[in-house]
């Protein structure tokens, strides 16, 4: 009886779900996949099942990933000390090189191999792939004593001016996973290293995207009490900026996300990407998990 009891318990589970799947059957999320959910290997194995299921249902994923402990790993390997400006990669030439190799070759094809193991069909592109990514030179803003901004030049780190998403919207008609490197081409035919974070904003509005969804290692925006904030406004956010409660890394994601909800993405998430089947947690429950971003 007890067993009747529980394969009806878990019909039901299933069922509650049904609601989710129907409103988001046929849209498209775009997951900014990076940190530990990249690293553990449990974490990995379980973002690959719920990429996976979700293609399945129906909903169309985009990955854009990062890999940036890799890249300082292999920096550090060749001799080089890694440098971050407002949490951005100072990048010369030869980290570029670095970039590109671990980023597009390393990392990339790991995160295809994962969900393809998985039933899934992951394909791997970076922004030079099919015009994907074009980009220019981005120059940092430092507010200086006198009142008057400067800007600090930090190499081949590009901003993103247009996407081409023609190359995603085929795969995804096929049931294909991009799984993107968040590299980009310059005016000059340069190669520019973006911020993964960016890349996915830009990605997601260019698609549309029903979701955006940036899996970091914390679990989710955290104010001066040391709480997770679970919804947070555009005027919020300037005020944490403001007063240096939001900085580093986080400050690529809560812009990331003001400019996808402008570009017309319904909904922008910051999600815990240590918990085992975040993203399932995220979009099949009502309470969600993490910070979302509303402007
Ligand atoms: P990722 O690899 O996911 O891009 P980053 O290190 O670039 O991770 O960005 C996330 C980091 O941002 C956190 O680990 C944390 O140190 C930092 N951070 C700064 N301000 C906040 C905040 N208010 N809430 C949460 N994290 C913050
Ligand atoms: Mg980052």
């Amino acid at each position: 009886m007890s067993k009747v009891k529980d394969i009806i318990t878990k019909a039901e589970i299933l069922i509650e779900a049904l609601p989710y799947i129907r409103n988001f059957y046929g849209k498209t999320f775009v997951i900014k996949y990076g940190g530990a959910a990249q690293v553990k290997e449990e974490l990995k194995e379980s973002f690959a099942k719920d990429v996976v299921m979700l293609n399945f249902i129906g909903i169309k994923t985009t990955i854009v990933h990062g890999g940036g402990p890799r890249i300082s790993a292999t920096m550090e390997k060749m001799g080089k000390k890694p440098k971050f400006v407002q949490g951005q990669r100072v990048t010369d030439e030869e980290t570029m090189d670095i970039v590109e190799m671990v980023l597009g070759g390393l990392v990339n094809k790991e995160i295809v191999s994962l969900i393809n193991n998985h039933g899934g069909k992951a394909v791997g592109l970076s922004g030079k792939d099919g015009g994907l990514i074009k980009a220019r030179k981005k120059l940092i803003e430092k507010a200086s004593e006198r009142g008057v901004d400067e800007f600090i030049d930090i190499g081949l780190v590009g901003e993103v001016t247009r996407i081409e998403p023609n190359i995603i919207k085929s795969l995804e008609k096929d049931g294909f996973v991009p799984v993107i490197s968040p590299v980009g081409v310059g005016t000059k035919g340069e190669t520019l290293n973006i911020n993964a974070d960016y890349v996915a904003a830009s990605i997601a509005s260019a698609l549309h995207a029903e979701k955006l969804i940036i899996l970091t290692d914390v679990p989710g925006i955290i104010d001066r009490h040391n709480k997770i904030v679970p919804t947070l406004k555009k005027q919020q956010i300037k005020r944490f900026i403001g007063d240096g409660t939001i900085a580093g890394g986080m400050l690529p994601k809560v812009q990331a996300a003001l400019k996808a909800l402008e570009g017309g993405v319904t909904k922008t998430h910051i999600i815990d990407g240590r918990v085992p089947h975040c993203l399932l947690l995220e979009i099949f429950t009502k309470e969600g998990i993490g910070t979302e971003i509303q402007a």
